[in-house]
């Protein structure tokens, strides 16, 4: 569900693909919607933003993830949505920890989501001021709101059991059934939350609900759950608390603390929309919050094919061992992609490239790997390798070159249509590595590289006609021979005198040095692995992972770990951020030349 394609995630306003949240962004603007706006200079409560400064920012945006997992592309997909739009219209992007839930925390997720939202080239530092906050810091609000609920008569303490909340909550065809609780004074209703709170009653046994209206047609108002109890040290706040908010009281409360204008999330939430504004307005009401409140704002979530983009399935592939860690270079989390050589622009580009609509979709792998050759295109130094080294022996070179150990210098520019990054030299000699892909003794129709009696170019060399090969005993190529063509080497007068029709990558076995290779194909083989809750592990692709032993061009010594390169004719790859090392070559394949994807 490719959009039309802008030039570059980068390009100037005019030239972006318009989407409905610029449209709303734009004229709250125009209307100065939020024009009066105050900020108290941190989260804070309606007198704190009220005591503060002028808000500084036009709008705000948050991206609020749970610190349960590595980010994935999905993930990427709102990064860029709500900092670009932030960064695109003069606001702020907030980082927040969703961490309301007691659940270990593991500072691990934690640091990965801040390199992550750098690395993409995103930061919430803006006006002097850390816009990065922690959900659970908002504790103290939260339970002063739900009281407030209380009082005012819009919550009340629910003693049914889980399976009679069940029942009477009904369901789409069916109004849901007032709980015997539901008429109890504010008065006993505090009563009772006070006593959940002081840790007087078990877990399970009561919760606290929002009184909106049982006969909604939106289940999502039917008295929703506000708070249980649940006796669980969280790491931030410890055992103060036994009781915890439920994520839809907890987020709309975050967006108002942190006076966020654009509240955006993906499509699942738009029932819940009616609550958002039920339960900010009442706060308002209240004068708990600051006006005007947030808005909630979805789009269509990004679903990639061939891709997973679900915290607790990418964890199931690491715990079982499916895949070699959360940074495997076949996992679509940000570590992943990054191992696997895309960069941030690529990232940024396909953000932009597959826009923000009402309309869900699925988004071809293709469009991801087109966003990377992009951007690596007019950049990545070239340089030749040989995946699959065949050797090949140049018969007449002593006669013609001066002796059978001489070597013949030739050169190609790092990039052709970047001369300022020079060029690359290497050596032809007698014996080279070709691609054992480019010889065929019996050639199909078609076939102009190697093959006994044709002419060929051994690139930014000489042409050589090959005259033949050598088999071991079970009929295997082991050696091909060839006669170099006097008078034919690149770029001296009269080399393309000698017309030919195949052009050959090599390397010289005496310059060449030795690589791992990696060779990544796609990690399953359906393009919607989990979709109708199919089981994801059974259609994995055995072949996604190939290692092969290469011989490269002697100019990738000076390869540093995440340099990426394109190999002649091959690809795009980059040096292991692992495993790559001075005295270790090992080369990632990031995405090969041409779109192996399309349907
Ligand atoms: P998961 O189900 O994998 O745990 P999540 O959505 O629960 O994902 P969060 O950490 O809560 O993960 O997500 C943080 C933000 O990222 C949310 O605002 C969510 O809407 C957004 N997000 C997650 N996945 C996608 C996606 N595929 N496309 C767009 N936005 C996404
Ligand atoms: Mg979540």
């Amino acid at each position: 569900m490719s959009k039309p394609v802008p030039p570059h995630a980068d390009a100037p306003e005019a030239l972006k693909p318009s989407n409905f949240l610029r449209q709303v962004i734009e004229s709250d603007l125009a209307a100065g919607t939020y024009a009066g706006r105050r900020w108290g200079g941190s989260p804070g409560d309606g007198a704190h933003h009220a005591a503060g400064k002028p808000d500084l920012a036009t709008i705000r945006t948050r991206f609020p993830p749970e610190p349960n997992g590595y980010l994935h592309i999905g993930h990427a997909k709102s990064i860029c949505v709500n900092f670009g739009l932030a960064r695109d219209y003069g606001g702020v992007c907030h980082l927040r920890f969703d961490d309301t839930n007691p659940e270990k925390e593991e500072q691990e997720f934690v640091d990965g989501i801040i390199d992550a939202v750098h690395w993409l080239g995103f930061d919430w530092q803006a006006n002097g001021e850390s816009h990065l906050f922690h959900a659970s810091d908002y504790f103290d609000f939260m339970y002063r709101a739900a009281e407030y609920l209380i009082t005012s008569g819009r919550a009340y303490v629910d003693e049914q059991s889980a399976e009679d909340m069940r029942l009477n909550r009904g369901d789409f065809g069916r109004p849901g059934v007032d709980s015997p609780f539901r008429q109890r004074t504010p008065e006993h209703n505090l009563q009772r939350f006070r006593e959940m709170r002081d840790a007087m009653h078990p877990d399970g046994s009561m919760v606290l609900r929002a009184k909106v209206d049982m006969a909604s047609p939106n289940i999502n108002l039917r008295d929703p759950t506000i708070y249980r109890i649940r006796r669980a040290e969280h790491h931030n706040t410890g055992n103060k608390w036994c009781i915890y908010p439920m994520y839809a009281f907890a987020h709309p409360v975050e967006d108002a603390l942190e006076q966020i204008t654009h509240s955006i999330c993906t499509l699942e939430f738009e029932d819940q929309r009616p609550w958002y504004d039920w339960l900010l307005q009442a706060l308002v009401d209240g004068g708990l919050l600051h006006a005007p409140a947030p808005r909630q704002y979805e789009f269509a979530r990004l679903n990639m094919s061939y891709v997973i983009t679900s915290k607790r399935k990418l964890a199931a592939l690491v715990q079982e061992g499916r895949v070699d860690g959360w940074d495997d270079p076949r996992m679509p989390t940000l570590v992943g992609l990054r191992r696997r050589g895309y960069t941030p622009e690529s990232l940024r580009l396909m953000a932009e490239r597959t826009g923000t609509s009402k309309a869900g979709g699925w988004t071809d792998y293709s469009t991801l790997e087109g966003c990377l050759r992009e951007t690596l295109d007019g950049s990545a130094p070239r340089a030749m390798a040989v995946l699959d080294p065949l050797r090949l022996v140049i018969t007449n070179w002593g006669a013609l070159m001066g002796g059978d150990a001489a070597t013949d210098d030739c050169s190609a520019p790092v990039h052709p249509h970047v001369p300022a990054l020079g060029r690359r030299h290497f050596k032809l000699a007698r014996e080279v590595w070709i691609e054992r892909g480019d010889f065929e003794e019996m050639p199909v129709k078609g076939f102009f590289r190697l093959f006994p009696g044709n002419r060929v170019r051994l690139k930014y060399g000489h042409v050589i006609e090959c005259t033949g090969c050598t088999k071991d005993a079970t009929g295997a190529v082991v050696q091909v021979q060839a006669a170099l063509v006097a008078d034919t080497k690149s770029g001296t007068p009269g080399s393309d005198a000698v017309k030919v029709k195949g052009v050959v990558t090599w390397v010289s076995v005496a310059d060449s040095l030795e690589a791992e290779v990696r060779l990544y194909d796609r990690l399953f083989t359906e393009p919607q692995p989990d979709a109708g809750g199919r089981d994801f592990l059974a259609s994995l692709n055995p072949d996604s992972l190939k290692v092969v032993r290469a011989v490269v061009e002697p100019s990738l010594a000076n390869a540093r770990a995440d340099d990426k390169f394109q190999f002649e004719r091959h690809g795009y790859f980059v040096a292991d951020r692992v495993d790559h090392a001075p005295n270790r070559l090992v080369f990632n394949l990031s995405v090969s030349l041409k779109d192996s994807w399309a349907k």
